[in-house]
């Protein structure tokens, strides 16, 4: 077994008085694929705010790749090799797709060292990777849900990631569309990527993951493979109906 990429070590999350995240501690190895699901509400997006530093945990720590990341900034985080995705994406509406893979191309992988043109050449060849090579230059104003989605996943390669945390990518996809974005996230697997994908697609997280930790109001409540969740008791009760 390879070292630990990502260390979440009983972590805590309060809003308020409402208790989001409570101890959990999970391990994602490099070169893995995790797959992360649970009922709405059960922290998953908020674990995910933790890791990347758009939330500072109350208790707990973090470490990605041997540095403990529990109180820097997100964009250290980033640059550090840490990408997510957004469940709503939310791309920079008044630039075409290109531009908005230049935007973290410039500012966190290159930290703009590079020459304009060689910045585009990177965007255009992300994006060709998405299948969205035809499209660079449109606005994102026209692009259709899966192609948002593309352009989601464009702009966190763009960072040059080595942990691709991935947040309800596949919502709303048709079945067609589902496989496509899953043979997108298996490539950038095979090529090295180490993956975490919050997912309730279960067909996909079922084909995605290597293992697979299932959150339930806040904690982990089964850990597994995907043979072994699909079969666990309280999975089946709380997350798959019974
Ligand atoms: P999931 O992604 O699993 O659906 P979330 O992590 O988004 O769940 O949310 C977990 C719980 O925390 C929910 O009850 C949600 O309403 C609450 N929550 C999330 N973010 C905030 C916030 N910024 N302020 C207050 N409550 C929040
Ligand atoms: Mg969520």
């Amino acid at each position: 077994m390879s070292e630990p990429l990502l260390a979440v070590d009983l972590v805590s999350k309060s809003f308020g008085g409402f208790v989001a995240l409570s101890q959990v501690s999970l391990i994602v190895r490099s070169g893995e694929r995790l797959g992360i699901i649970g009922p709405n509400g059960s922290g998953k997006t908020t674990l995910i705010n933790c890791i990347c530093g758009s939330l500072y945990s109350d208790a707990g720590s973090i470490a990605f790749d041997g540095i403990e990341v529990t109180r820097i900034a997100a964009h250290r985080r980033a640059r550090l090799g840490i990408a997510r995705s957004f469940q709503v994406p939310r791309p920079f509406s008044s630039m075409t797709l290109a531009e908005n893979v230049a935007v973290p191309l410039e500012y966190v992988a290159h930290r703009r060292s590079l020459h304009r043109a060689d910045v585009y050449a990177e965007a255009r060849a992300i994006l060709a990777r998405m299948g969205l090579a035809d499209r660079a230059d449109a606005p994102t104003g026209a692009l259709t849900q899966v192609d948002l989605r593309k352009l989601e996943l464009a702009r966190a390669l763009a960072t040059r990631p080595r942990l691709l945390i991935l947040d309800e990518v596949m919502a709303g996809l048709s079945a067609v569309e589902v496989d496509e974005m899953l043979g997108i996230i298996l490539e950038l697997s095979r090529q090295g990527v180490t993956i975490m994908m919050i997912e309730h697609i279960m067909r996909a997280i079922m084909r995605f993951s290597e293992r697979v930790v299932c959150l339930d109001a806040g904690r982990i409540m089964a850990e597994g493979t995907p043979a072994q969740i699909v079969q666990d008791a309280d999975v089946q009760r709380i997350y798959l109906g019974d």
